[in-house]
Protein backbone atom coordinates (compact mmCIF):
# COMPACT_ATOMS: atom_id res chain seq x y z
CA UNK A 1 0.00 0.00 0.00
CA UNK A 2 2.92 2.11 0.54
CA UNK A 3 4.83 1.46 -2.05
CA UNK A 4 1.82 2.06 -4.49
CA UNK A 5 1.23 5.67 -2.68
CA UNK A 6 4.30 6.45 -3.31
CA UNK A 7 4.85 5.34 -6.80
CA UNK A 8 1.57 6.94 -7.51
CA UNK A 9 3.22 10.77 -6.21
CA UNK A 10 6.30 10.02 -8.21
CA UNK A 11 4.65 9.59 -11.13
CA UNK A 12 2.73 12.54 -10.63
CA UNK A 13 5.63 14.21 -9.74
CA UNK A 14 7.23 13.14 -13.06
CA UNK A 15 4.35 14.49 -15.21
CA UNK A 16 4.00 17.83 -13.52
CA UNK A 17 8.04 18.08 -14.29
CA UNK A 18 7.85 16.64 -17.72
CA UNK A 19 4.70 19.52 -17.93
CA UNK A 20 6.91 22.20 -16.60
CA UNK A 21 9.87 22.07 -18.90
CA UNK A 22 7.35 21.44 -22.24
CA UNK A 23 7.97 19.03 -24.94
CA UNK A 24 6.32 15.28 -25.14
CA UNK A 25 4.18 15.33 -22.47
CA UNK A 26 2.30 18.76 -23.47
CA UNK A 27 -1.22 18.41 -24.85
CA UNK A 28 -0.47 17.75 -28.52
CA UNK A 29 -3.92 19.07 -29.21
CA UNK A 30 -3.42 22.57 -27.41
CA UNK A 31 0.22 23.56 -27.93
CA UNK A 32 1.73 26.53 -26.16
CA UNK A 33 3.61 28.61 -28.61
CA UNK A 34 6.24 31.42 -27.43
CA UNK A 35 7.09 34.06 -29.63
CA UNK A 36 10.01 36.47 -29.19
CA UNK A 37 9.63 39.19 -31.75
CA UNK A 38 12.78 41.50 -32.17
CA UNK A 39 10.40 44.90 -32.08
CA UNK A 40 7.28 45.29 -32.28
CA UNK A 41 7.54 49.02 -32.78
CA UNK A 42 8.54 48.59 -36.21
CA UNK A 43 4.90 48.80 -38.22
CA UNK A 44 4.91 44.72 -40.29
CA UNK A 45 5.68 43.09 -36.72
CA UNK A 46 2.20 43.88 -35.45
CA UNK A 47 0.49 42.74 -38.33
CA UNK A 48 3.02 39.33 -38.12
CA UNK A 49 1.98 39.00 -34.79
CA UNK A 50 -2.07 39.37 -34.95
CA UNK A 51 -1.76 36.92 -37.99
CA UNK A 52 -0.01 34.58 -36.23
CA UNK A 53 -2.18 34.81 -33.02
CA UNK A 54 -5.40 33.91 -35.36
CA UNK A 55 -3.52 31.26 -37.48
CA UNK A 56 -2.25 29.82 -34.23
CA UNK A 57 -5.39 29.55 -32.12
CA UNK A 58 -7.21 28.30 -35.08
CA UNK A 59 -5.09 24.73 -35.03
CA UNK A 60 -5.61 25.06 -30.74
CA UNK A 61 -2.21 26.57 -30.37
CA UNK A 62 -2.31 29.14 -27.28
CA UNK A 63 0.55 31.83 -27.88
CA UNK A 64 2.64 34.18 -25.28
CA UNK A 65 4.26 37.11 -26.99
CA UNK A 66 7.12 39.31 -26.05
CA UNK A 67 9.15 42.15 -28.04
CA UNK A 68 12.11 43.08 -27.01
CA UNK A 69 12.25 46.39 -28.51
CA UNK A 70 15.95 46.11 -30.14
CA UNK A 71 17.90 44.73 -26.71
CA UNK A 72 19.56 41.98 -26.89
CA UNK A 73 19.80 41.45 -23.09
CA UNK A 74 15.97 41.74 -23.01
CA UNK A 75 15.17 39.17 -25.94
CA UNK A 76 17.29 36.86 -23.91
CA UNK A 77 15.42 37.49 -20.81
CA UNK A 78 12.07 36.92 -22.44
CA UNK A 79 13.30 33.62 -24.07
CA UNK A 80 14.21 32.28 -20.78
CA UNK A 81 11.02 33.56 -19.05
CA UNK A 82 9.04 31.41 -22.06
CA UNK A 83 11.09 28.49 -21.78
CA UNK A 84 10.69 28.84 -17.84
CA UNK A 85 6.54 28.77 -18.61
CA UNK A 86 6.81 25.79 -20.18
CA UNK A 87 6.09 26.55 -23.82
CA UNK A 88 6.49 23.75 -26.33
CA UNK A 89 7.49 25.90 -29.51
CA UNK A 90 9.78 28.77 -29.59
CA UNK A 91 9.38 31.33 -32.37
CA UNK A 92 11.78 33.84 -33.09
CA UNK A 93 12.43 37.48 -34.63
CA UNK A 94 15.94 37.75 -33.41
CA UNK A 95 17.40 40.75 -32.98
CA UNK A 96 20.74 39.49 -32.77
CA UNK A 97 21.14 36.55 -35.10
CA UNK A 98 24.35 35.45 -33.40
CA UNK A 99 23.86 35.35 -29.65
CA UNK A 100 21.38 32.72 -28.94
CA UNK A 101 23.07 30.22 -29.06
CA UNK A 102 23.23 28.95 -25.49
CA UNK A 103 19.38 29.88 -24.71
CA UNK A 104 18.51 27.60 -28.12
CA UNK A 105 20.47 25.33 -26.00
CA UNK A 106 18.49 25.78 -22.93
CA UNK A 107 15.16 25.09 -25.25
CA UNK A 108 16.45 22.23 -26.57
CA UNK A 109 17.50 20.90 -23.53
CA UNK A 110 13.79 21.00 -21.49
CA UNK A 111 12.87 19.86 -25.19
CA UNK A 112 11.47 22.61 -26.49
CA UNK A 113 11.22 23.25 -30.67
CA UNK A 114 12.68 26.67 -32.25
CA UNK A 115 11.34 28.11 -35.11
CA UNK A 116 13.42 30.82 -36.54
CA UNK A 117 10.61 33.25 -38.12
CA UNK A 118 11.86 35.53 -41.15
CA UNK A 119 15.34 36.12 -39.89
CA UNK A 120 17.95 33.05 -39.60
CA UNK A 121 19.43 32.25 -36.20
CA UNK A 122 23.17 31.90 -36.40
CA UNK A 123 25.27 29.27 -35.12
CA UNK A 124 22.70 27.40 -33.19
CA UNK A 125 20.57 24.11 -32.92
CA UNK A 126 17.24 25.42 -34.27
CA UNK A 127 14.67 22.82 -35.96
CA UNK A 128 13.38 24.94 -38.51
CA UNK A 129 13.58 28.10 -40.87
CA UNK A 130 10.70 30.07 -42.18
CA UNK A 131 11.25 33.33 -44.38
CA UNK A 132 10.55 35.21 -47.58
CA UNK A 133 13.52 34.74 -50.70
CA UNK A 134 15.81 37.52 -48.93
CA UNK A 135 18.19 37.27 -51.87
CA UNK A 136 15.64 37.58 -54.13
CA UNK A 137 13.96 40.89 -52.51
CA UNK A 138 17.81 42.45 -52.56
CA UNK A 139 17.62 41.70 -56.25
CA UNK A 140 14.66 43.34 -57.05
CA UNK A 141 15.43 46.40 -54.70
CA UNK A 142 18.46 47.15 -56.91
CA UNK A 143 16.51 45.80 -60.44
CA UNK A 144 13.66 48.79 -59.11
CA UNK A 145 16.52 51.38 -59.30
CA UNK A 146 18.51 50.17 -61.95
CA UNK A 147 15.18 50.11 -63.97
CA UNK A 148 14.81 54.17 -63.75
CA UNK A 149 18.47 54.74 -63.30
CA UNK A 150 20.61 52.63 -64.89
CA UNK A 151 23.52 54.98 -64.58
CA UNK A 152 25.56 57.30 -62.12
CA UNK A 153 26.80 57.28 -58.32
CA UNK A 154 24.58 54.73 -56.21
CA UNK A 155 24.32 54.74 -52.57
CA UNK A 156 24.11 51.53 -50.50
CA UNK A 157 22.00 51.71 -47.38
CA UNK A 158 21.70 48.45 -45.55
CA UNK A 159 19.99 47.04 -43.19
CA UNK A 160 21.05 46.23 -39.26
CA UNK A 161 24.68 45.18 -38.79
CA UNK A 162 22.78 42.33 -36.10
CA UNK A 163 20.41 40.68 -38.82
CA UNK A 164 21.38 38.07 -41.08
CA UNK A 165 19.30 39.23 -43.51
CA UNK A 166 20.79 42.54 -44.07
CA UNK A 167 23.56 40.76 -45.39
CA UNK A 168 21.42 38.47 -47.69
CA UNK A 169 19.71 41.33 -49.00
CA UNK A 170 23.02 43.07 -50.20
CA UNK A 171 24.16 39.59 -51.37
CA UNK A 172 21.17 40.02 -54.08
CA UNK A 173 21.67 43.68 -54.59
CA UNK A 174 24.95 43.04 -55.53
CA UNK A 175 24.28 40.32 -57.71
CA UNK A 176 22.51 43.17 -59.54
CA UNK A 177 24.80 45.97 -59.59
CA UNK A 178 27.80 43.98 -60.24
CA UNK A 179 27.63 43.98 -63.95
CA UNK A 180 26.91 48.07 -64.09
CA UNK A 181 29.51 48.66 -61.70
CA UNK A 182 32.15 46.43 -63.96
CA UNK A 183 31.01 47.90 -66.82
CA UNK A 184 32.00 51.46 -65.37
CA UNK A 185 28.12 52.71 -65.80
CA UNK A 186 27.44 52.71 -61.59
CA UNK A 187 29.63 53.91 -59.14
CA UNK A 188 29.37 53.07 -55.22
CA UNK A 189 29.99 56.12 -53.61
CA UNK A 190 29.22 55.29 -50.10
CA UNK A 191 27.73 52.36 -48.31
CA UNK A 192 26.00 52.04 -44.99
CA UNK A 193 24.31 49.58 -42.37
CA UNK A 194 21.66 51.03 -40.60
CA UNK A 195 21.89 50.34 -36.85
CA UNK A 196 18.10 48.67 -35.60
CA UNK A 197 16.91 49.64 -38.84
CA UNK A 198 15.97 52.66 -37.87
CA UNK A 199 14.90 55.36 -39.77
CA UNK A 200 16.50 58.33 -38.01
CA UNK A 201 19.58 56.44 -38.27
CA UNK A 202 19.23 56.58 -42.24
CA UNK A 203 18.43 60.14 -42.20
CA UNK A 204 21.07 61.02 -40.50
CA UNK A 205 23.46 58.53 -42.77
CA UNK A 206 22.16 59.99 -46.08
CA UNK A 207 22.34 63.91 -45.24
CA UNK A 208 26.06 62.88 -44.43
CA UNK A 209 26.12 61.52 -47.65
CA UNK A 210 24.74 63.99 -49.91
CA UNK A 211 26.77 66.80 -48.29
CA UNK A 212 29.75 64.16 -48.62
CA UNK A 213 28.96 64.00 -52.52
CA UNK A 214 27.88 67.36 -53.00
CA UNK A 215 24.49 66.08 -53.61
CA UNK A 216 25.78 63.83 -56.56
CA UNK A 217 23.90 60.78 -55.43
CA UNK A 218 21.61 59.70 -58.31
CA UNK A 219 20.17 56.41 -56.88
CA UNK A 220 19.62 54.66 -52.87
CA UNK A 221 19.36 50.93 -52.92
CA UNK A 222 17.49 50.87 -49.56
CA UNK A 223 17.18 47.72 -47.53
CA UNK A 224 13.30 48.27 -46.22
CA UNK A 225 10.61 50.67 -46.43
CA UNK A 226 11.78 52.43 -42.85
CA UNK A 227 14.98 53.36 -43.77
CA UNK A 228 13.63 53.96 -47.31
CA UNK A 229 11.40 56.79 -45.24
CA UNK A 230 14.48 58.11 -44.09
CA UNK A 231 16.34 58.42 -46.74
CA UNK A 232 13.47 60.37 -48.79
CA UNK A 233 13.24 62.63 -46.28
CA UNK A 234 17.16 63.57 -46.40
CA UNK A 235 16.40 63.66 -50.30
CA UNK A 236 13.52 65.93 -49.87
CA UNK A 237 15.53 68.67 -47.85
CA UNK A 238 17.74 69.11 -50.80
CA UNK A 239 14.98 69.13 -53.18
CA UNK A 240 16.01 65.74 -54.83
CA UNK A 241 12.97 63.43 -53.92
CA UNK A 242 11.49 61.70 -56.89
CA UNK A 243 14.55 62.98 -58.98
CA UNK A 244 16.91 59.92 -56.66
CA UNK A 245 14.93 56.56 -57.38
CA UNK A 246 15.17 54.79 -53.64
CA UNK A 247 13.90 51.05 -53.06
CA UNK A 248 12.18 49.62 -49.79
CA UNK A 249 10.35 46.51 -48.85
CA UNK A 250 7.66 45.41 -46.72
CA UNK A 251 4.72 47.29 -48.56
CA UNK A 252 4.33 49.99 -45.29
CA UNK A 253 1.01 52.07 -45.91
CA UNK A 254 3.57 55.42 -46.04
CA UNK A 255 5.60 53.72 -48.66
CA UNK A 256 2.77 52.86 -50.32
CA UNK A 257 1.77 56.14 -50.33
CA UNK A 258 5.39 57.63 -51.71
CA UNK A 259 5.38 55.07 -54.77
CA UNK A 260 1.72 56.57 -55.20
CA UNK A 261 3.40 60.13 -54.98
CA UNK A 262 6.44 59.03 -56.48
CA UNK A 263 9.07 59.51 -54.27
CA UNK A 264 9.94 56.05 -53.51
CA UNK A 265 10.62 54.01 -56.77
CA UNK A 266 9.30 50.82 -55.51
CA UNK A 267 8.58 48.29 -52.28
CA UNK A 268 8.54 44.50 -51.53
CA UNK A 269 5.59 42.71 -51.26
CA UNK A 270 5.79 40.07 -48.75
CA UNK A 271 2.42 39.32 -48.15
CA UNK A 272 2.45 38.64 -43.84
CA UNK A 273 -0.75 36.83 -43.84
CA UNK A 274 1.09 33.82 -45.79
CA UNK A 275 4.21 33.84 -43.82
CA UNK A 276 2.21 33.96 -40.17
CA UNK A 277 0.13 31.07 -40.92
CA UNK A 278 2.62 29.13 -42.41
CA UNK A 279 4.81 29.67 -39.22
CA UNK A 280 1.59 28.92 -37.20
CA UNK A 281 1.24 25.25 -38.96
CA UNK A 282 5.18 24.64 -39.08
CA UNK A 283 5.11 25.36 -35.11
CA UNK A 284 2.00 23.60 -34.59
CA UNK A 285 3.17 20.80 -36.57
CA UNK A 286 6.75 20.55 -34.69
CA UNK A 287 5.00 20.53 -31.23
CA UNK A 288 2.61 17.62 -32.99
CA UNK A 289 6.37 15.70 -33.89
CA UNK A 290 4.53 15.45 -37.51
CA UNK A 291 6.56 15.96 -40.69
CA UNK A 292 6.30 19.81 -41.97
CA UNK A 293 6.77 20.45 -45.77
CA UNK A 294 10.05 22.06 -46.49
CA UNK A 295 11.15 23.46 -49.76
CA UNK A 296 14.38 24.93 -48.86
CA UNK A 297 17.57 24.24 -46.63
CA UNK A 298 19.94 26.95 -45.03
CA UNK A 299 23.54 26.27 -43.36
CA UNK A 300 23.25 28.41 -40.03
CA UNK A 301 27.06 27.89 -39.58
CA UNK A 302 26.28 24.84 -37.51
CA UNK A 303 23.85 23.03 -39.64
CA UNK A 304 21.48 22.45 -42.44
CA UNK A 305 17.99 23.75 -41.10
CA UNK A 306 15.16 23.08 -42.90
CA UNK A 307 13.49 25.67 -44.19
CA UNK A 308 10.07 27.28 -45.87
CA UNK A 309 10.83 29.79 -48.28
CA UNK A 310 7.86 32.26 -49.48
CA UNK A 311 7.67 34.54 -52.61
CA UNK A 312 8.11 38.25 -52.26
CA UNK A 313 6.70 40.19 -55.22
CA UNK A 314 8.16 43.64 -56.81
CA UNK A 315 5.39 46.52 -56.49
CA UNK A 316 5.80 49.68 -58.24
CA UNK A 317 2.49 52.29 -58.94
CA UNK A 318 2.32 50.20 -61.94
CA UNK A 319 0.94 46.91 -59.81
CA UNK A 320 0.25 49.10 -56.54
CA UNK A 321 -3.05 47.64 -56.33
CA UNK A 322 -2.53 44.26 -56.24
CA UNK A 323 -2.46 45.33 -52.29
CA UNK A 324 -5.71 46.11 -52.35
CA UNK A 325 -6.84 42.99 -54.58
CA UNK A 326 -4.77 41.04 -51.86
CA UNK A 327 -6.72 42.43 -49.03
CA UNK A 328 -3.40 43.87 -47.74
CA UNK A 329 -4.81 47.57 -47.30
CA UNK A 330 -7.88 48.79 -48.44
CA UNK A 331 -8.36 51.05 -51.33
CA UNK A 332 -9.51 54.31 -49.04
CA UNK A 333 -6.17 53.29 -47.16
CA UNK A 334 -4.00 53.77 -50.02
CA UNK A 335 -5.40 56.86 -51.46
CA UNK A 336 -5.95 58.66 -48.47
CA UNK A 337 -3.81 61.83 -48.23
C1 LIG B 1 12.74 42.04 -42.31
C2 LIG B 1 12.14 43.26 -42.96
C3 LIG B 1 12.03 44.40 -41.94
C4 LIG B 1 13.33 44.59 -41.18
C5 LIG B 1 13.21 45.62 -40.07
C6 LIG B 1 14.05 42.41 -41.67
O1 LIG B 1 14.64 41.30 -41.09
O2 LIG B 1 12.90 41.00 -43.27
O3 LIG B 1 10.87 42.92 -43.47
O4 LIG B 1 11.72 45.59 -42.57
O5 LIG B 1 13.80 43.38 -40.66
O6 LIG B 1 12.36 45.22 -39.06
Amino acid sequence: MKKMFSTVIMSAMTALMVCASGGASADANHPKIGFSIDDLRVERWTRDRDFFIASAEKLGAKVYVQSADASEQRQIAQIENLISRGVDVLVIVPFNATVLNNTVKEAKKAGIKVLSYDRLILNADIDAYISFDNEKVGEMQAEGVTKVQPKGNYYLLGGSPTDNNAKMLREGQMKVLKPYIDKGDIKIVGQQWVKDWSATEALSIVENALTANNNKIDAIVASNDGTAGGAIQALAAQKLSGKVPVSGQDADLAAVKRVIAGTQAMTVYKPLKTIASEAAKLAVQLARSEKPGYNASYDNGLKQVSTVLLKPTPLTKANINLLVDDGFYTKAQISAQ
